[in-house]
């Protein structure tokens, strides 16, 4: 059985100290082994990191550029392969797989304006003869460590734009599914980026925690669930690093009685099924204003659960996939007992399901819950599998403190006609991506990725222009030449220009 290594100063390294099983979760087979990294190897990929930033920090913009315009390509070429991979590791279906590393490219398509998202800012004539500007230079080496739910996008949230600002990379891919990250490892290096500007260490809370003690990596962003966020937020930034971490979400849709419900129906089927509701912006709470919307809207929810087709993400059809591991099924799973427990009434109920010649895999048919209240489990916390909530209340004011009150803000969206209730939700609601009659309000590239409450800590969003603030650190330069006719006397009082 194959293991899954490193990959560090250009070069595939194995270090098998430790080891563990990576499954495919649609048969529920151990396909390969992960490698996880000792201090050592982790050590190892920082020192070529740092060995290689004085070379790349000369690199001027615009070469940094062109080793991204033609990954880009390599990305495109290779598309194929890479959505199997992560169809293999995570389960998820191959046009999904595609979804995510689309979203990908388009930071990699962004971080090509490399040139002018670092032309600095200039001021002729401060004073007088004296010019002023501010640039923007890299922090050195950098670290990411992300999450198995899309094992090709969020990586490309993070490198592209710190490469592109000048910083040498080190990446920590899940656990999970590591075996994408590693191949786009390697299509860097095809791309012509130099030997040790980017590494990949893959591992668990050792290898993390090496990289979080490690006085050379300079900054470190993170995105996984909200313990661990905060864990990686409090510990890089006790050690004096810069700390964004993205956490998890319970995002709630608004359906106001004016909406359009059988579009809104068929936007909820995808944002909350979808990925098998492994994602970060899964709608995973429907709040209905209204018990005459909220009848209508189970009905039609129900009746397209019915339907969803649920299978090997490989097969044609399909349109949910497997959950990633046992483990994670064994959870869900728990989540789903636990709301009949607590009084929800399960409308339908996916625990069931079998997917023929796939008796071993990790799948679970889409739940649907109506009457679901703020004190369950089931409303309070991240279930991150495809169990949708129905809230029942009487108007949006309700609906809006609801959400303001949950402790995750990472997306929302309300459906309607009305402007001026989308333009209040908007304006108001306390959540840091918002959608109006948009399910998943996930920004485009030039637009920064970021929630509000505990599912974000730090000051700075992901990608976009928030990312070439946060990977760089800006120094301010004034300058006067002096000449004869502006030659002055020594000055004992504070300068003013
Ligand atoms: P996770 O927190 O278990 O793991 C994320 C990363 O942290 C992995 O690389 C893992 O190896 C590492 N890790 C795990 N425990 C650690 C520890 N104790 N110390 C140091 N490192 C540790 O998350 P996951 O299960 O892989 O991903 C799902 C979670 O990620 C969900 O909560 C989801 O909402 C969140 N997520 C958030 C966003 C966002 O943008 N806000 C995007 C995607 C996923």
């Amino acid at each position: 059985m194959s293991t899954i290594g490193h990959f560090i100063n250009g070069s595939l390294v194995h270090d098998s100290e430790r080891t563990q099983p990576v499954y495919n979760p649609a048969t529920g087979q151990e396909s390969a082994r992960v490698a996880l990294a000792s201090r050592d190897t982790v050590e190892r990929a920082i020192a070529a990191a740092e060995a290689a930033f004085p070379g790349w920090r000369e690199t001027p913009p615009l070469k940094r550029a062109q080793v991204m315009f033609r990954y880009k390509q390599l990305l495109e070429q290779n598309a194929g392969e890479l959505c199997g991979l992560i169809t293999d590791q995570h389960g998820k279906v191959l046009d999904d797989a595609m979804g995510e590393l689309v979203r990908g490219i388009e930071v990699v398509e962004y971080a090509c304006g490399a040139p002018e998202l670092l032309t600095g800012e200039h001021s002729k004539g401060v004073g007088s003869g004296i010019d002023a500007w501010s640039e923007f230079q890299p922090l050195g080496v950098v670290a990411g460590i992300t999450p198995f739910n899309f094992p090709v996008m969020v990586p490309m949230w993070m490198f592209p734009m710190a490469l592109i600002c000048g910083n040498c990379f080190i990446l920590k891919p899940s656990e999970r599914d590591p075996a994408p990250a590693l191949r786009i490892a390697g299509l860097l290096h095809e791309a012509g980026l130099p030997e040790g500007v980017f590494n990949l260490v893959n591992g668990d809370r050792e290898t993390v925690d090496v990289l979080l003690e490690d006085s050379r990596v300079k900054a470190v962003s993170f995105v996984g669930s909200t313990p661990v966020a905060e864990h990686i937020y409090r510990t890089g930034t006790a050690a004096g690093k810069r700390v964004q971490a993205l956490g998890g979400a319970k995002n709630h849709a608004v359906v106001m009685p004016d909406a359009d419900l059988e579009n809104a129906a068929n936007a909820l089927m995808g944002a909350a099924y979808g990925s098998c509701g492994e994602r970060c912006m899964a709608i995973s709470v429907v709040v209905c204003v209204g018990d005459a919307t909220a009848d209508a809207l189970v009905g039609k929810l129900a009746e397209k659960l019915a339907a969803l087709r649920v299978g090997p993400g490989r097969q044609a059809g399909c349109e949910m996939g497997p959950l990633v591991t046992a483990a994670h099924l064994e959870k869900v799973r728990g989540y789903v007992d636990a709301g009949i427990a607590e009084g929800a009434e399960l409308v339908v109920d996916g625990r069931q399901l079998r997917v023929e010649g796939h008796e071993q895999g990790f799948f679970l048919g889409g739940c649907l819950f109506d009457r679901v209240s703020p004190e369950m489990s089931i409303y309070r916390e991240e279930i991150f599998g495809p169990v949708l909530c129905v809230v029942r209340v009487e108007e949006l004011g309700q609906a809006m403190a609801l959400i303001d009150r949950h402790e995750f803000g990472n997306g929302t969206c309300i459906f309607t006609r009305d402007g001026e209730a989308a333009r209040y939700f908007s304006d108001h609601i306390e959540v840091g991506m918002v959608g109006v009659n948009v399910p998943l309000p996930v920004p485009v590239a030039s637009h920064s990725f970021g929630g509000w409450k505990r599912s974000l800590f730090g000051d700075l969003s992901a990608y976009g222009p928030d990312a070439v603030r946060f990977y760089t650190r800006r120094k301010t330069i004034t300058q006067r030449w002096p000449s004869s006719s502006l030659r002055e006397g020594t000055v004992f009082a504070f300068p003013t220009l």
